[in-house]
């Protein structure tokens, strides 16, 4: 089958014929249908993570298909069904997984990143642990329109919905405009909230307005984002996401939060912070301001997104760009480097 392979960091991925995925007894295979390109992806390809790639590893987190393969061991999903698959695969039988944190799993795997879960940027995907990975989406979705689900739509509405707690009628600043933070800005628009969206780049402002922010804020006409946030939100913002993960978008999101304000923090650092930026910690104590984790969600709760998108509240498809090839892979994560995506691209030929 065909995939597109790691080779080396900040190189062109290698687009060739590998084998296809062996079935594990408690596996499915599916046909790879859609794909998204994540930043995480590019975190990844510039050397960001915390763990290595390695050359030969098939990329790609963000997969809708349908089920080819079914291993013996497998009881709930079957052959023909229709699937998205978190980035973050888990085991099902862990402590945080049977407490409900399946997405902060003990034996989690981040898929298309390690060698023990090859990725979805290829013709087929392997799903280890299948009842409990799989999630088998509604009628009448697409698979390109499902492509960003299992990361970043998922994340962003675990942050706002679960972590923190955006209520009709609170502010919500979203400091990032990406693929994550355009889902932040459409699903805290959803959940009743005004949204405050943040970016350098009017494009992406433009689209944060189409999904619902009430105001923008290009980042790259004012040396003071916080204040602008704290101008119009009238003294602050209740909820505040780094949908990005450098210390400038970092500290702005903490500094626009009004009293008793929650940071959410979804972005994961780059290189040049390392896993670590600092706060500004008395301002945090003087509010009372929350500086809130989040990482993904937990497969067994993306329901509460799909009663969202039949009852017409959100709509995952409003944030892809355009679709692309497995050949144009290369080329999209060269483009994020200077921040030149917009919303996000899907990779829908394989
Ligand atoms: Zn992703
Ligand atoms: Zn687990």
């Amino acid at each position: 089958m065909r995939a597109a392979v790691f080779t080396e960091y900040g190189e062109p991925l290698d687009v060739r014929n590998v084998e296809k995925p062996d079935l594990d007894p408690d596996g499915v295979v599916i046909e790879t249908e859609a794909c998204g390109i994540c930043r995480s992806d590019w975190h990844g390809w510039m050397n960001d993570l915390p763990y290595e790639l390695e050359a030969g590893q098939i990329m790609g987190h963000e997969p809708a298909g349908h089920v080819v393969e079914v291993g013996e061991e497998v009881e709930h999903i079957r052959e023909g069904d229709h699937v998205a698959i978190p980035f973050n695969l888990s085991d099902g039988t862990c402590p945080m997984c049977r407490n409900g944190y399946a997405n902060i799993c003990d034996d989690g795997v981040s898929l298309g990143f390690t060698p023990q879960a090859p990725g979805a940027w290829a013709e087929e995907l392997h799903v280890p642990t299948a009842d409990h990975n799989a999630v088998i989406l509604p009628d009448g979705v697409s698979s390109v329109d499902m492509a960003g689900l299992g990361c970043r739509f998922m994340t962003a509405f675990h942050g706002l919905a679960h972590k923190a707690d955006v209520s009709a009628g609170d502010w919500v600043a979203i400091h990032g405009c990406g693929g994550v933070g355009l889902s932040a800005v459409h699903i805290a628009d959803a959940l009743g909230a005004s949204v405050v969206a943040v970016d350098l780049f009017d494009e992406k402002l433009d689209l944060a307005t189409d999904l619902g922010a009430r105001a923008t804020i290009n980042a790259s006409e004012t040396d003071d984002v916080p204040g602008e946030v704290q101008g119009i939100t009238n003294g602050g913002a209740d909820v505040a996401v780094d949908a990005l993960g450098i210390a400038t978008t970092c500290q702005n999101s903490v500094r626009s939060l009004g009293k008793l304000g929650q940071h959410v923090q979804i972005g994961i650092t780059t290189a040049e912070e390392d896993g670590e930026i600092s706060l500004p910690t008395d301002l945090m104590v003087r509010k009372e301001i929350e500086f809130i984790g989040s990482l993904g969600m937990q497969p067994a709760r993306y329901d509460e997104i799909f009663s969202m998108i039949e009852a017409g509240k959100v709509d995952p498809s409003k944030i892809i760009s355009e679709t692309v090839s497995l050949e144009d892979t290369s080329e999209k994560l060269q483009a994020m480097t200077d921040y030149e995506t917009v919303g996000i691209p899907v990779i829908s030929e394989f």
